[in-house]
Formats: structure tokens, C-alpha cells, sequence
């Protein structure tokens, strides 16, 4: 088989958590566009569905919606078992939800650390660890978590510490659950996206100043498109992707270099 071939997801089944807009709706795009049916996961429904409803027309694949907080263990056990129900199976998944709280560490409260934690770190090991129980029981899959670029730098001029440090975490826990599950046929691999100019960021006039500062420090001298991130996940999910497993793939163009 070619590598083009064996770069198309034909057959497979998969979710996305924070599907129903951003990153998540390009990476559910890419996977369906690949030929995969996916569930568009994400606390906010109404969006979901709409989102299900676009990637469906567009791409002809099977597309459902599914409202689950990823914080919640049960929520997240149940819609493992609806998209498994409902799509016939589990072969990839992209644990992608996440939030940032920005505050410098001595004005931070506590509840605000727990939050961005509990979002961006303990929601990845529920999402992980609950579909990879179906996947180290079924064959096998392909697990792809979102970090950052800032598990790597501390981001300026913006203080958010608890949010590089729940990418930090991310990184780790997909290098973890790589090499406990390496000779089972689960690959857990994680990306690392650099500033990327979702619907949020380009349309909310208080952050233009700070787009600004990005760009001028970055070597592109610009933000990434979510669209930028289709490819690799594409990859990762795919069987070319055979012996990739616990790397984290930075895109960033070239931010965090020097
Ligand atoms: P976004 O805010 O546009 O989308 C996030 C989605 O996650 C939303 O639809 C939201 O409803 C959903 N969500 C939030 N909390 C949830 C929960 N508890 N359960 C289920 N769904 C939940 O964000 P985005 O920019 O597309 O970011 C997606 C991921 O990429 C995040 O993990 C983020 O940290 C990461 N990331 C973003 C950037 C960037 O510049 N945009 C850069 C690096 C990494």
C-alpha cells in the first residue's frame, strides 16, 4: 500500500473532545475528511450539533454530537460507550478540550489552579485511560492529546503558570501511557500547538495588542491557522504512523527556537 494509502483513516471510528469549535472542529474536519466517521464531543451542545451537522455535509462521513463535560468520570465512561454504540467501534481519539486562566502566580487563586488542572491535565488522563481501556481491549488505536508550546516555554507577556504547567503534565502523561501500552498496540502521542489564531483569539478586540507582541516575536511573524494542525493528527491517527508513539510534535513555525 502507498503512503498516501496508508495515511487515510477509511473504516476507523474516533471522537474529539472540544470539538465544536477551534482546533477540535479542524481536527475532527481533518479525521472525517480522511474518511473516518467521528463524534464531535464538547460541553457546549448546541455548537456541537451544528458543527456535526457542517463536517456531515462537507465530508459525507457519519458525524454525531455528544454533550460531556471531560472533567466528570462518569460523563466521559458514557460517551466512550456512545461513540463505541453508536459509530461501531473505537480507533482513534483526539483529547484536545481545554481552558487558560490568565494571572500572575501570587494573584492566582487556588480554585483557579484547580480549574485549569482539572480542564487541561485531569480530563487527558479520564479521556486517555477510559478509551484506552476499549483500545487495549479491542486490537488496538491511536491517541492524540493537545499540549502546547507552552509545556515547553514559559509564555510572556501573559502570566499564566498553571496553564504551562498542565501542558508540561500533558507531555509527560502521554509519554507515560506510551511505553505502559508500547507492546499493546496503543500509540499516545501528544501536539504542541504555538499561538494559533482560532475565532476566539482573532475576533476579540482586547487581544489585538497582544497578537501584536506574539507576532513580533515570532520568526513567521504571524499566528497559525487551526487549519495548520489537520496534517499531523491525520498522521498520528493513521497506520503510517506505526512506530510514532510518545513524541510531541511542536507547530509553531520556529516560536520556540530561540
Ligand atoms: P476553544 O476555546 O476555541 O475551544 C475549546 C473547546 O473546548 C470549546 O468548544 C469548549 O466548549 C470545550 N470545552 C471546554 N471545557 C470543556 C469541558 N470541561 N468538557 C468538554 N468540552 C470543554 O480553544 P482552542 O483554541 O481551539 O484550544 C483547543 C486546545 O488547544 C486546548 O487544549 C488549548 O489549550 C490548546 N491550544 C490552543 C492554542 C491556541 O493558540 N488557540 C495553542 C496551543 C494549545
Amino acid at each position: 500500500m502507498g503512503i498516501i494509502e496508508r495515511m487515510r483513516l477509511d473504516g476507523k471510528k474516533g471522537f474529539v473532545t472540544g470539538a465544536a469549535r477551534g482546533i477540535g472542529k479542524r481536527t475532527a474536519t481533518a479525521f472525517a475528511e480522511a474518511g473516518a466517521d467521528v463524534a464531535i464531543v464538547d460541553l457546549d451542545i448546541e455548537v456541537a450539533q451544528q458543527t456535526a451537522k457542517e463536517i456531515a455535509e462537507k465530508t459525507g462521513r457519519k458525524i454525531i454530537a455528544i454533550k460531556c463535560d471531560v472533567t466528570n468520570e462518569a460523563e466521559v465512561q458514557k460517551m466512550v460507550d456512545t461513540v463505541v454504540a453508536e459509530l461501531g467501534g473505537l480507533d482513534f481519539c483526539h483529547a484536545n478540550a481545554g481552558i487558560c486562566i490568565n494571572a500572575p502566580a501570587d494573584e492566582m487563586t487556588y480554585q483557579q489552579w484547580l480549574k485549569v488542572i482539572n480542564v487541561n491535565l485531569n480530563s487527558v488522563f479520564l479521556t486517555d485511560t477510559i478509551a484506552g481501556k476499549y483500545m487495549l481491549a479491542h486490537g488496538g488505536g491511536s491517541i492524540i492529546n493537545t499540549a502546547s508550546m507552552s509545556g515547553h516555554i514559559v509564555n510572556v507577556p501573559q502570566p499564566q503558570c498553571a496553564y504551562n504547567a498542565s501542558k508540561a503534565g500533558v507531555m509527560q502523561l502521554t509519554k507515560s501511557l506510551a511505553v505502559e501500552w508500547a507492546k499493546k498496540n496503543v500509540r499516545v502521542n501528544s501536539i504542541s500547538p504555538g499561538y494559533i489564531g482560532t475565532e476566539l483569539i482573532t475576533s476579540a478586540p482586547q487581544l489585538k495588542p497582544l497578537i501584536e507582541q506574539w507576532n513580533a516575536m515570532a520568526p513567521m511573524g504571524r499566528l497559525g491557522a487551526p487549519e495548520e494542525l489537520m496534517g499531523i493528527v491525520v498522521y498520528l491517527a493513521s497506520e503510517a504512523a506505526s512506530f510514532t508513539t510518545g513524541s510531541d510534535f511542536v507547530i509553531d513555525g520556529a516560536f520556540t527556537c530561540f
